[in-house]
């Protein structure tokens, strides 16, 4: 069965009825532009061929159930009114309904069940494809006029202020912008967006996503650091932020840490347009040294990798790999390498081998659609 009649019949089960509709979204991954987010610079995530559906149904009595196929996860219900104060993986759901009826969506009782196949906590954003699947069915069918910009804003806030996650809004955007085939260039300041061809498959290329497994405990207070560093290094150069800063202002701060962090800021936004220019130039092999240099520049001047996260970027290149970098916030988490056709299963097995603590967990992910209505 596909997921679609899995999600269906999963409602059926629990409701008794039909859903009124079926939606799914996408998990993500950024190809380039890491800790560019914060500094109002850009990303260039794409849509990844795991999906997360949907099926939703209006409940007439004011309540709103959800329950997912997902092991760890149990059903839970909420009045309307009560949404803000979800707890555990319903907060992701039911955030999202309440951050889209403080948008202007007229409250009203729902039955959502929830079928994903994006692995969670995997660096493949579930939880963007969770809450922007939900957004796009009740708006949808609460009749909301809403654009989807709009809808992943109200994903980023349940994220925010319900989950209490301080994401930004990259990974819904990508959720629910993208169009298949192609990267979104998002610009963080003015939220403006571009679609940018990859052209992976007429360049015989793959896209691997190795997930190391590894999280250090200083992930959080590093991402903190981080931030914080970048912040004051705008202060120092009189800037908004280090989006509009230059390599030669960055170079003359008298404090080593906060150059090397403001660099690489500076060189990650300098490398997203160079990975565009390549891209619309049909040069999509040309892009691993860029992925190599952003690696580089994580690691050295922004100090954010990890010695296993490093191991699986060596592996990768040594096998093949045209360039690999890490991905995410830092301390741990995944690797993406891009490679060619021919040598994918060499990489996977070279990452496999390298791995210095867990088996690290390779996946190939495609570029994809964005959400849509299935049903
Ligand atoms: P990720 O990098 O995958 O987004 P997060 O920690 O941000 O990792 O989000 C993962 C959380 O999102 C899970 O722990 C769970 O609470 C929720 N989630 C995501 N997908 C599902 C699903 N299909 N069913 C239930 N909960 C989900
Ligand atoms: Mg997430």
């Amino acid at each position: 069965m596909s997921a679609l009649d899995d999600v269906r019949a999963a409602f059926l089960d629990a409701h008794g009825h039909a859903p009124d509709g079926v939606f799914s979204a996408p998990g993500r991954v950024n190809l380039i532009g890491e800790h560019t987010d914060h500094n109002e610079g850009h990303v260039l995530p794409f849509a990844i061929d795991r999906r997360t559906w949907v099926a939703a149904g209006r409940r007439p009595d004011g309540t709103v159930t959800v329950r997912s196929s997902d092991p760890g996860t149990g059903p839970a219900t909420a009045a309307v009114g009560t949404l803000r104060e979800a707890t555990g993986w319903a907060a992701y759901p039911l955030g999202t309904v309440w951050a889209l009826e403080q948008a202007g969506l007229e409250p009203s009782g729902w039955d959502l069940v929830v079928h994903g196949e994006v692995p969670l906590g995997a660096g493949l954003s579930s939880s963007a494809a969770l809450e922007s699947a939900v957004a796009l069915a009740v708006a949808e069918l609460g009749g909301a006029d809403l654009d989807r910009f709009a809808l992943a804003a109200a994903g980023r806030r349940a994220e925010n202020e319900v989950v209490g996650a301080p994401v930004g809004i990259m990974d819904q955007a990508a959720s629910l912008l993208c169009r298949e085939g192609s990267a979104l260039l998002l610009d963080c300041r003015s939220m403006a967006t571009e679609d940018v061809a990859l052209g992976l498959e007429e360049a015989g290329l793959g896209i691997l996503v190795v997930d190391s497994r590894v999280r250090h405990d200083l992930a959080d207070g590093g991402y903190a650091d981080r931030r914080a560093a970048c912040v004051a290094a705008a202060a120092a150069l009189g800037v908004p932020a280090l989006r509009d800063a230059d390599l030669a202002g960055v170079e003359g701060l008298a404090d080593e840490v906060l150059r090397r962090r403001a660099r690489h800021v500076v060189t990650e936004e300098a490398r997203v347009h160079e990975v565009v220019t390549l891209l619309r130039a049909g040069k999509a092999p040309d892009v691993g040294p860029v992925l190599a240099a952003s690696h580089a520049s994580l690691r050295d001047d922004f100090a954010v990798s990890v010695p296993e996260v490093d191991a699986l970027v060596t592996a990768a290149e040594g096998a093949g790999a045209l360039g690999a970098r890490i991905v995410g916030g830092g301390f741990g988490g995944s690797v993406l390498a891009l490679v060619p056709r021919a040598a994918l299963e060499d990489v996977a097995a070279a990452c496999r081998a390298a791995a210095r603590g867990p088996e690290p967990t390779v996946r190939e992910v495609a570029p994809a659609p964005g959400a849509r209505r299935d049903v």
